[in-house]
């Protein structure tokens, strides 16, 4: 693949470190591309050109182009789907089938963004005889959006579209592992006429470097963080000394809570699923399943089965079901979970880095499922972010919240049951942003999301979402 260059003010360009970074198939170890390792320098030219392209351009006050422009890209990925589907397998080793579903994510966002483009709106009010309020919303400026390596052509576009459909301009930061497929998306922006240079930009490199410098950069208005919890926590810390506004999506520990009388043909696959997407690498991944006790043991048996027959293997395989973790690194992390799981509860299946030679060159672990977890211990508190499934056993609805919100995450929990007095009263119990009720992992551009508790700051997606990069005006008149 050929090498990348950064976006910047509508032109590709090298970086001023003369650097680049090499990107790898997690499931081969082979070298599929480079990219730019850009340094402070860079990451300044480019926050530089977007406050003037938000100052100078019409971008903020013209919302048919602003709508336009974010249709033209979606039409544009639409046509280049598959061949992107292809970089993002071989950059982030999901399996292409799953590649495909995030791309369709990116279209139906940015569709739904440049709908929404055209309806950002305020109120007014009328406050006496003589005086009226004007509640006005205002793009902010210059936003600068951070994203992960493990969902990152949606996590990108899931933030870029609101924030350019409210009139913002935004200086895009992928993860240094996936930096080949983001700037790929946005090479399909450079034919297009509705987006004014300086716009859209992106800068690839380092996230300590670039990111620190958008975070405390005074021309960056508005931080979008999506990554891990203690990341965004140092993130939150730089960027009090300016008042920065932040949005934060961070990491989960989503429990399933299966009741006696959850429709278990529907709920076991869903549930392996939600554990075993993207190899586990999902935030809101269904890491931990709590199950009452009188079919405790008989949920077990059928998960075991569900994750042993998952097919394991290289992504780019039509066959695959799941993919390998994202690096060594990643891979030596979760196979220390997994040393914890095995002291603290008992292994149901799983557990093991996978050898052979289809798996020897490349970062594949079991699909793994620990049993009778105590609440207490790290494989249920922590974000493993791999394919290792946390089973915790109830007595009662009392128990089942208390183990549900029992950890410092808040961002997702599924309820299977088929009484709907039960799913309500549990749903509004739960401290999670986002309930599921009889499925999971069903995700809408138009229905809100983000984190309760240590999950995050903010929502993204929906109407909530595009406010979010939007700061309010009280024009007040006197008549
Ligand atoms: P990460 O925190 O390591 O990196 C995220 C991004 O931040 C990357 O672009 C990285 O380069 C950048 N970064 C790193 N250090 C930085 C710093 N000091 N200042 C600014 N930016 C910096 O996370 P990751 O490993 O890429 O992603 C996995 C994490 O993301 C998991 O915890 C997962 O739960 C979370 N996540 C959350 C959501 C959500 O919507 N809540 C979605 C996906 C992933």
């Amino acid at each position: 693949m050929n090498l990348t260059g950064n976006y910047i003010n509508g032109e590709w360009q090298e970086a001023k470190t003369g650097d680049t970074m090499e990107s790898v198939n997690p499931a081969t170890s082979e070298t599929i591309g480079e990219s730019q390792k850009s340094g402070v320098e860079d990451i300044k030219l480019a926050i530089g050109h977007a406050k003037t392209a938000f100052e100078k351009s019409d971008w903020r006050s013209n919302s048919t182009r602003r709508s336009d422009a974010l249709m033209q890209w979606a039409y544009k990925l639409e046509e280049n789907k598959e061949d992107i589907a292809k970089i993002l397998t071989l950059e982030n080793g999901k399996p292409l089938k799953e590649s495909r579903i995030e791309l369709n994510a990116c279209i139906d966002t940015l569709k739904y963004f440049g709908g929404m483009a055209r309806s950002v709106f305020g109120r007014s009010i009328n406050l006496s005889a003589t005086s009226y309020g004007i509640i006005d919303k205002e793009p902010i400026g210059v936003v600068g959006i951070i994203s992960p390596w493990n969902w990152p052509a949606m996590l990108m576009i899931r933030e870029a579209a609101p924030a350019l459909a409210a009139g913002n301009a935004v200086v895009l930061k992928p993860a240094s592992r996936t930096p080949i497929v983001s700037t790929a998306i946005v090479k399909l922006i450079e034919d297009n006429e509705y987006f004014p240079p300086g716009i859209v930009n992106i800068v690839t490199g380092p996230g300590r470097l670039i990111g620190d410098e958008m975070t405390t950069n005074p021309d960056v208005h508005a931080i979008s963080f999506t990554g891990d919890t203690s990341t965004g926590k140092n993130l939150m810390k730089k960027a009090a000394e300016k008042v920065k506004k932040l949005a934060l999506e961070l990491g989960g520990k989503s429990p399933n809570i299966l009741f006696p009388d959850a429709n278990l043909e529907k709920a076991i696959p869903a549930v392996a699923k939600s554990a075993f997407i993207t190899a586990g690498q999902m935030c809101f991944a269904g890491s931990r399943v709590l199950i009452h006790e009188s079919i405790h043991e008989q949920v077990v048996e059928e998960l075991r089965k569900e994750a042993e027959k998952l097919k394991v293997g290289n992504g780019m395989d039509e066959s695959t079901d799941m993919g390998p973790v994202i690096s060594e690194d990643q891979l030596n992390t979760i196979l220390e979970y997994c040393e914890i799981g095995r002291r603290d509860a008992k292994l149901v299946t799983g557990g093991n880095r996978l050898t052979g030679e289809m798996y020897d060159n490349g970062f594949f672990i079991e699909p793994t499922i620990f049993d009778q977890v105590p609440i207490e211990s790290k494989i249920a508190q922590e974000e493993i972010f791999g394919p290792v499934l946390v089973v915790q056993v109830f007595k009662d609805e009392e128990e089942a919240v208390e183990l549900a919100n029992g950890t410092i995450f808040g961002l997702a929990a599924g309820v299977w049951t088929k009484d709907v007095n039960r799913a309500m009263r549990v749903a509004k119990r739960v401290q999670a942003g986002t309930v599921w009720i009889n499925t999971y992992n069903k995700n809408y551009p138009q229905t809100e999301f983000g984190g309760y508790k240590e999950s995050g700051i903010g929502r993204t997606r929906g109407i909530e979402g595009l406010l979010e990069y939007t700061e309010t005006k009280h024009i007040n008149i006197e008549i």
